[in-house]
């Protein structure tokens, strides 16, 4: 499978409106450090395509048929893409938790077909293998572990930390790749979200490598939060940016 990030940022983007932080002003000179709201797409061995979580609006990045579009949650910034999707020619299921579903998405879906999923199911989709995780946040919301014959890789934002279950659970397989919640700066705790290093160490316990994305403007500019995770883990924790590739 290939993982596609589409949109590495949290919920303003980077840089945000306006703002003239330290890492909103490196944004502005250099684009790679520039992100879209989450948005991430696994392509299949068959080419095909799933996507978790429409953060921005993906029909320059992917304008092929969609097997399936996953929810981790339905916190806007999850979901500012999807306003415009649900025009899609194409019937194309969604599947979501249920807390906080949105209004207009749930009344008035248009070719989206809304299911309803908990931590816990599991769903085929094209060659992938699809498990709902609990996660920690301010509302229900879902990590997924996506695997494709002998491989794996887990998708684990937003969360605070990760729920023990989740993580004993994670334990038990053989992941390339952890996506992991990389909200904020080190040393910044906050109830909803994960630090870098609060990610990182979880992370580094169950997969070969971790990727930091959902990135705020509140953490380090790109520069030098490259440089802090290389220093400090060993090559073992990336930094996502948007338009990066894996092939697992
Ligand atoms: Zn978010
Ligand atoms: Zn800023
Ligand atoms: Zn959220």
């Amino acid at each position: 499978m290939i993982v596609y990030f589409i949109g590495t940022g949290g919920s303003e983007g980077i840089p945000a409106h306006l703002c003239t932080c330290e890492t909103c002003n490196e944004a502005r000179k250099l684009g790679f450090a520039r992100r879209k709201p989450s948005t991430l797409a696994i392509i299949t061995k068959n080419s095909k395509a799933v996507l978790f979580d429409v953060g921005t609006d993906v029909r320059d990045h992917l304008h092929i048929p969609l097997e399936a579009i996953f929810l981790t949650h339905w916190h806007h910034d999850h979901i500012y893409g999807l306003y415009k999707l649900r025009w899609i020619a194409q019937r194309t299921k969604l599947y979501a938790p249920k807390g906080n579903a949105d209004d207009l998405m749930v009344h008035d879906p248009k070719n989206i077909e809304v299911n309803f999923i908990e931590a816990g199911d599991r769903l085929k989709v094209d060659s992938l293998k699809i498990t709902a995780l609990k996660l920690n946040h301010q509302i229900e919301t879902l990590g997924y572990l996506i695997e494709e014959d002998d491989k794996a890789v887990a998708l684990l934002y937003d969360s605070k930390g990760l729920p023990e279950e989740t993580f004993e659970f994670l334990k038990k397989k053989h992941l390339r790749l952890a996506i992991m919640d990389g909200t904020y700066a080190p040393n910044i705790d906050d109830p909803y979200h994960s630090n870098i290093d609060e990610s990182a160490e979880i992370g580094i316990k169950f997969a070969d490598r971790v990727v930091l994305s959902h990135i705020s403007h509140k953490n380090l500019p790109f520069l030098q939060l490259a440089e802090y995770v290389r220093k400090n883990y060993n090559g073992k924790v990336l930094v996502a940016y948007d338009g990066m590739l894996f092939y697992v």
